[in-house]
């Protein structure tokens, strides 16, 4: 439910409706507007109508919201699209567009030095390489873990880009808090609740990655997860999905991205190297992320991929970056958008 307060309620007014739903067991999140300010009440619909908030000082009307997600609904937020801010780097908000690039695993201090100065080098503006890996079978490389953390560390002293890495665990949370700038949800993750609740108490800003078989309702209500932390920073991630189609790795659904635009503030990235699976269509399909309107792309990139440990077939040559990088730069310029 959304409580809308009078234009003249005072700060204390909106207290009192706040203490009184947080008395009730309800979460409130107060939306300063305009004119207005909203309260969001979210907890039981019929609780929360039966509580007559009508009637306190202040109060202007109590409307119901329709939707499954609450906090990262555009209806309850009424205010402009959520900025996710990485030292600098804006993600969303309709003028920049970002390029996250980087090999998939951590694999030594070399590589990953090598392609994060050829990245950066292009106008990327953030690192992405994964340290902990979850992978289909236990008997594949599982990453360097605490290892490949020290090596984004040092990487990123060096070349002074944020790293983007993923946590897979709750128990790695103190590591991440410290070493990593945006913590990743796998798309495996996506409905791990608990690791969702963790990582939105660690202050840092959040990459959560569609489930491979998730509904769009289902990623926003795992946004709400994070959200319901008190952490605003999260950026959502299409990254192909499973369908009846099986000549690609998986789906990419574009559709998703003019969608999740009109129904969430939170700002949408696409994965086209996990969607496709193929080096040779990550850079029709990061064009056309760009085209629909996404905030940007994270995208897997080595200098030499065909020796990777994970993933090879699908990252671009460091080599082929630069003009990737234009090419998508160019999509984005026609929405407006100028490299974040
Ligand atoms: C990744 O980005 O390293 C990854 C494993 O992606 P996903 O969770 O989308 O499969
Ligand atoms: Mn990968």
């Amino acid at each position: 439910m959304m409580v809308v307060m009078t234009p003249e309620a005072t700060p204390a007014q909106i207290e009192a409706v706040v203490e009184r739903l947080e008395a009730a067991g309800v979460h409130a999140k107060v939306m300063p507007g305009e004119l207005t300010t909203a309260i969001g009440a979210i907890g039981d619909p019929e609780g929360v109508r039966e509580m007559g908030l009508e009637g306190l000082p202040g109060v202007d009307q109590v409307i119901p919201i329709s939707r499954p997600y609450k906090l990262a609904s555009s209806e309850l937020s009424h205010h402009e699209p959520t900025v996710v801010d990485v030292d600098g780097r804006r993600v969303g908000g309709g003028e920049t567009f970002c390029l996250i690039a980087g090999p998939c695993t951590v694999e030594s201090p070399d590589q990953t030095r090598a392609v994060a100065r050829a990245v950066a080098a292009a106008g990327a503006s953030m690192l992405r390489g994964g340290a902990f890996k979850p992978r289909s079978s236990p008997f594949s490389f599982q990453g360097l873990g605490f290892e490949g953390l020290d090596i984004l560390a040092e990487v990123r002293a060096e070349t002074g880009l944020p790293v983007v890495s993923e946590m897979t665990q709750a128990g790695l949370a103190d590591r991440f808090a410290e070493q990593v700038d945006v913590v990743q949800v796998g798309a495996r993750n996506m409905q791990n609740y608990g690791l969702l609740e963790v990582v939105g108490k660690l202050g840092r800003p959040v990459l959560l990655k569609r489930g491979l078989s998730s509904t769009l309702d289902e990623l926003l209500q795992a946004a709400d997860y994070v959200l319901k932390e008190g952490n605003e920073n999260v950026i959502l991630c299409e990254r192909g999905i499973r369908t009846f189609e099986t000549s690609m790795r998986f789906t990419l659904d574009l559709g998703a991205v003019p969608w999740l635009k009109l129904h969430t503030h939170l700002p949408v990235i696409v994965d086209p190297s996990h969607a496709s699976g193929d080096r040779r269509l990550v850079g029709p399909l990061s064009r056309a992320a760009a085209a629909a309107g996404a905030d940007g792309i994270i995208v897997e990139v080595a200098e030499e991929p065909d020796l990777a440990l994970c993933d090879g077939p699908q990252q671009l040559y460091a080599r082929d970056f630069p003009t990737f990088a234009r090419q998508v730069e160019a999509h984005a310029g026609l929405l407006g958008k100028k490299l974040a």
